[in-house]
């Protein structure tokens, strides 16, 4: 992990001389602001080169909540774009319908979208659907975050699909990836598991490719880049942010590891990236029959979900909607 330091009169900067402003733990360096900006960024581009992240992949969809952690993503992608050999870049956005949260969440989108020159895509849940996510939730009576996930994932999938891009860029850091693994395994989830993988291979023509980029970035990383690039974060919280205390008990055990074991954590990322192996999706998944996205049965998630509240699958009108129109801002 890495620490921004307070007293900064004393120590220098490894690579300049400068006056050092963190302290990179795990590597035992000291770096300036600007050091520690491109510090993070060759670490980025050193995943992507070990677990062949970007081998036959031109243009990519960057996943963007407005969080601390996609923003930064979002900048070191432009930072590094140059090294990359992709032709385009496009971020995507669902706006929610939560209120503040929302509305500041996207307005951060669009600003760093247009600071990265990166385009950007915003996906309004209400208009594909006809119902914001608390709506939803009343009708439904389904957890939120369980609801949030399932539209998401089915929404930035099928926007993947429709653009035609050879892989969908999500935001999660090494900490988030170790505690969904640990729990995963302690119940038994292999499934889940199987997907903790750097790099989740999709299915031609309905699933798309998935990459995570920060694999075995530390969200103290993540942090302290936000700190130094002057990236504006959300003010507000999601108001069904829930803490679980499983993956609260788990983070402690990791953080508590890693003070006394700098580097723990990655150690434990790299084992676990070559335990995993390649993600394959299973070939039980099948095109949903109504809207083509993917399915167990036959029939997607979203689409039996909406049956049970519209009385029809709202999938292939979803799909239309996004094909004809999705809203760009640059
Ligand atoms: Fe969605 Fe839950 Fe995150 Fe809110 S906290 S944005 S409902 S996943
Ligand atoms: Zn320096
Ligand atoms: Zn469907």
């Amino acid at each position: 992990m890495s620490k921004i330091l307070e007293d900064t009169t004393v120590y220098k900067c490894r690579k300049c001389g400068r006056r050092a402003d963190v302290k990179v733990t795990y590597a035992k360096l000291l770096l300036c602001g600007d050091h520690f900006l491109d510090y993070i960024e060759n670490r980025v581009l050193n995943s992507i080169r070990k677990y062949k992240m970007l081998n036959n992949v031109r243009k990519i969809l960057v996943a963007l909540s407005g969080g601390k952690d996609s923003l930064s993503l979002l900048y070191i992608l432009s930072r590094i774009r140059n090294q990359l050999g992709l032709d385009e870049i496009v971020g995507v956005h669902i706006d929610l319908g939560l209120g503040a949260y929302s509305d500041e969440s996207r307005i951060l989108v669009e600003k760093a979208c247009r600071d990265t020159n990166i385009q950007c895509t915003i996906l309004s849940l209400k208009e594909l659907t006809g119902h914001t996510l608390p709506e939803l939730v009343e009708i439904t009576r389904r957890p939120p975050c369980s609801l949030c996930g399932s539209f998401k994932r089915y929404l930035i999938n099928l926007l993947a699909v429709e653009l035609g891009v050879d892989a969908v860029i999500l935001g999660h850091h090494m900490d988030d990836i170790l505690v969904f693994a640990i729990k995963d395994f302690l119940f038994q989830d292999m499934v889940d598991l199987a997907k903790m993988t750097p790099v989740s291979t999709g299915i031609q023509g309905f699933l798309a490719k998935k990459i995570k980029l920060l694999y075995e970035i530390y969200e103290d990383d993540l942090y302290s880049y936000a700190y130094f690039s002057k990236i504006k974060t959300t003010g507000t919280q999601c108001p069904f942010k829930y803490m679980d205390p499983f993956k609260i008990a788990i983070r402690k055990m990791l953080d508590e590891l890693e003070e006394y074991a700098p580097g723990f954590k990655i150690s434990i990322a790299r084992k676990l990236a070559e335990t995993l192996g390649e993600s394959r999706e299973s070939e039980a998944i099948q095109p949903c029959k109504y809207c083509g996205m993917p399915s167990k049965n036959g029939v997607c998630g979203i689409c039996n979900l909406t049956m049970k509240i519209y009385g029809e699958p709202l999938g292939p009108k979803i799909r239309t909607k996004i094909r004809e129109k999705y809203c760009f801002t640059r």
